[in-house]
């Protein structure tokens, strides 16, 4: 890779800074090593030149935000195969290489900064510790490392189960003494498949307890809830963000709860809605059952997703539109890397508006990992993590599935 200028100056037709703000048009921003200088209107500043300075012109271009992924699984994910095969088959080498190869994608696809959920062991410990020696290249990682769950809780392979209120607050510290940048709760069952993800997992003592001894050592929480009572318990226990948000009751039903949306939105809780789980499943099912009748297994499977995706996309709606809870983007991305425009199309499908749409991406999900003032917006003294689109993303968000340049800290990738 050849080394990066001192100095790049970029132009676009226009600049979407992250900030919610108008676009600037005929922008041109000033690159200084990794971070950024200046920026203005072409003509209204004055633009470095010489041997030392490279210049890209990009005048049909939309100019961003490097876009951040609040959620994602970098080691998991082989098509058609569960979690518990996966976490027989392969060792922690296979996973970390796969984790390399899905982080490099993603960061094509315009995804500088991820903030992973949940590996095993010391996977994304040492994906860190490869990409920092310039062996890989990756998004900007923020690591959970092992997600904190019950025994036999969701995702227990990761080998951090911990119970009651002295095992989880030895589980938190261990997380910090192995690198963890946030701590990530199991607050109900997932898709593990002897969990129960109509049930909450953790006690509110036990979230009190981890909540607590993160806010010691200046961590962020987040708590992966799908039943409904895993909401209350979190929000009693003062998390400060859901992933899924899934409001699932005991029988299995999905039900949207006002008191719990009007509660996450007054305690200013950062909501990753990961609107996009389920949805590749749900088209491959659909595709097969075109070309021959679905299993009674399949079936069923076909079923539930098709609740989960409806209702997903309904509570999104509600909980922006109805209770302005802050929303933030998260793929949850685990066999399919790169795909981080379909989240954003299904977010606008929910409702929102494409400018919305783009701060969830941008500048909220920036806040909501605790990195404010470092990316999330294209700002003097901000990393400079950008991407350049061809049409519009305020017209069509589909705009963001093809980039035209992605660049990482001053280094460009595409
Ligand atoms: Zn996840």
């Amino acid at each position: 890779m050849t080394p990066s200028p001192a100095v790049t100056v970029i132009k676009a037709r226009a600049l979407l800074d992250g900030t919610g703000a108008k676009p600037l048009v005929d922008a041109a921003v000033i690159v200084e090593g990794s971070s950024i200088k200046a920026i203005g209107r072409q003509g209204d500043i004055w633009l470095p030149e010489g041997p030392h300075v490279r210049t890209l012109d990009f005048p049909s271009g939309y100019l961003l935000p490097g876009l951040i992924d609040s959620h994602i699984h970098l080691s998991f994910g082989v098509y058609g195969c569960s979690h518990e095969e996966l976490m027989n088959s392969d060792s922690d080498q296979t996973m970390l290489l796969r984790a390399a190869r899905n982080a490099l994608i993603h960061l094509k696809s315009g995804v500088t900064t991820v903030r992973e959920n949940g590996a095993r062991n010391r996977v994304m410990f040492d994906l860190r510790e490869a990409a920092k020696r310039g062996y890989v290249t990756t998004p900007r990682l923020y690591l959970c490392g092992r997600p904190v769950t019950i025994s036999g809780g969701h995702f227990h392979w990761c080998n951090q189960e911990a119970d009651g209120v002295e095992g989880v607050r030895a589980a938190v510290r261990e997380l910090i003494k192995d690198g963890a940048d946030h701590i990530k709760i199991m607050a109900s069952g997932g898709a593990t498949t002897i969990t129960d993800n109509r049930r909450p997992s953790y006690s509110v003592e036990e979230l009190w307890a981890i909540a607590d001894e993160a806010y010691r050592f200046g961590k962020l929480t987040t708590a992966h809830c799908l039943a409904t009572q895993s909401l209350t318990n979190v929000l009693d226990a003062g998390i400060g963000m859901i992933e899924h948000a899934g409001f699932r009751e005991p029988d299995g039903s999905y039900k949207f709860d006002e008191a719990i949306a009007e509660r996450i939105a007054n305690q200013g809780v950062f909501v990753c809605p990961t609107s996009q789980t389920g949805f590749r499943q749900r088209e491959a099912l659909l595709a097969q059952e075109l070309e021959r009748p679905l299993t009674v297994k399949e079936q069923s499977r076909l079923d539930d997703l098709k609740a989960k995706c409806e209702s997903q996309l309904e509570f999104l709606g509600r909980m922006w539109n109805d209770f302005n809870i802050n929303i933030v983007t998260g793929t949850d991305a685990v066999e399919i890397l790169g795909d981080y425009c379909l989240g954003l199309e299904l977010m606008s499908q929910a409702g929102m508006t494409n400018m919305d749409i783009l701060q969830a991406s941008t500048g909220m999900a920036a806040k909501a990992i605790g990195q404010q003032d470092t990316i999330g917006t294209v700002e003097p003294g901000k990393e400079a993590d950008l991407i350049i689109v061809d049409k519009d993303p305020l017209m069509d968000i589909r705009a963001l599935r093809t980039m035209t340049m992605v660049m990482r800290a001053g280094e460009r990738i595409v």
